[in-house]
């Protein structure tokens, strides 16, 4: 065997093994070496290597059976943290997370315009005042992944942002010319269905993911893949047209379904009706639970539109899992029945549709998710946290 190959081999081997120590939490070189198929001797070898480089640690099993302890290799979880950025109009959502995925601190600052330069400069701020904070732990902030509400090319320049009114960004440069560290650019929706598939439905290997809030974004996984299109800008089922004729969409079109069915366009109405502009998701609740007639007559509506867009991807895509993102969803009871009894097609087929555990925090969990897979550099990452609300 040439040594090129013996390298080569050798990482492979390396990211095999990491990616097993993380998806099992705590594992023993005896499982270690079942799991991969690899000679405990190789297991010794690189796990001797990952010690050393304190990426992971040994711990005793606490409540073993009786006979010897095994001892058991984890991720080192604070030997470096991810950093998640959700890149949203109003605000911009700051989250760190351990080498395990677990969020160690959220921070949200608000954006007073849309200017280019001033935000890239409060976001390099930020940026660095997390990189001096955690600088004493071993790898210190691993790698930066932004969520933008708009379309991102396959080489991560961010193409439009609807509501900054951006065009042709190249955020990605911009930051890592100023910061001595890896930075990655996401549509936010592909970071909700990652942070799905990684923290909640880890056997999922095509699952949709609809995010409905201020319009409707669509991350789809495909036999575990993002799926990107030409120039990485597939997903946009927000302006798939469902109304022939319909409302005018500032895209362009007619008729599209984030007009019908994104939570802003259903609090809109809402608004309207009840003739309170300052309407929150509690006041909506509230009339939901008092059943007001009206209230739940467009709730009816909304759901329907929902299922005639659903109606379509699913006969598109085939998915296992779809999980839908919506806090509107989420307080409306007997919901996914609702929506179900409006899915009759007989061709129509996927496994189970839910409402979103992770809701609006998806976006910067997938974010950090991704910092951490491209910083271990292995090919898949299923993580276990404790749930998060
Ligand atoms: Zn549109």
């Amino acid at each position: 065997m040439a040594i090129g190959d013996a390298a080569y081999i050798k990482s492979i081997n390396r990211r095999l093994i990491i990616s097993k120590i993380i998806e099992a939490g705590m594992i023993s070189r005896a499982d270690l070496s079942k799991i991969t198929k690899l000679t405990r001797a190789t297991i010794s070898v690189q796990v001797a290597d990952l010690l050393e480089e304190e990426l992971i640690v040994e711990s005793h099993q606490e409540h073993s059976s009786v006979g010897r302890k095994p001892i058991m290799l984890s991720i080192n979880r604070n030997a470096g943290y991810a950093l998640g950025v959700d890149l949203d109009h109003k605000h911009v959502t700051f989250t760190l997370s351990d080498l395990g995925g677990n969020p160690v601190s959220t921070d949200i600052l608000e954006l007073k315009n849309s200017n280019y330069d001033e935000i890239l400069n409060l976001l390099i701020a930020q940026i660095k005042q997390y990189n001096d904070q955690y600088s004493d732990s071993r790898f210190g902030i691993v790698g930066v992944v932004i969520g933008i509400h708009g379309t991102v090319s396959k080489d991560e320049i961010i193409n439009f942002i609807p509501q900054h009114k951006w065009k042709d960004k190249n955020l990605k440069a911009d930051l890592e010319k100023e910061l001595d560290m890896q930075v990655y650019i996401e549509n936010n929706a592909n970071l909700c269905s990652f942070a799905e598939r990684v923290f909640k439905h880890h056997h999922s290997e095509n699952l949709v993911s609809i995010s409905m809030y201020s319009g409707i974004g669509l991350g789809v996984l495909i036999n575990g893949e993002l799926l990107k299109g030409y120039h990485g800008y597939a997903g946009e089922m927000g302006h798939m047209i469902i109304v022939p004729d319909g409302r005018p969409c500032n895209c362009g079109n007619s008729g599209c379904w984030e007009l019908y069915a994104s939570e802003a366009s259903i609090l809109n109405q809402l608004k309207e009706l009840h003739a309170n502009q300052h309407l929150t998701y509690q006041d909506a609740h509230k009339l939901i639970m008092n059943q007001d007639q009206q209230t739940c007559d467009v709730l009816d509506s909304f759901i329907k539109y929902v299922a005639i867009g659903l109606n379509n991807i699913i006969n598109l895509l085939n998915p296992e899992t779809i999980v839908l993102n919506s806090e509107l969803l989420k307080i409306y009871p007997n919901v996914i029945n609702k929506i179900e009894s409006n899915l009759t097609s007989s061709i129509s087929d996927y496994h189970k549709i839910l409402i979103s555990d992770l809701g609006k925090h998806a976006a910067v969990m997938g974010a950090c998710a991704l910092a951490i897979k491209s910083f271990l550099n292995v090919p898949d990452i299923r993580l276990t946290i404790e749930d998060h609300e």
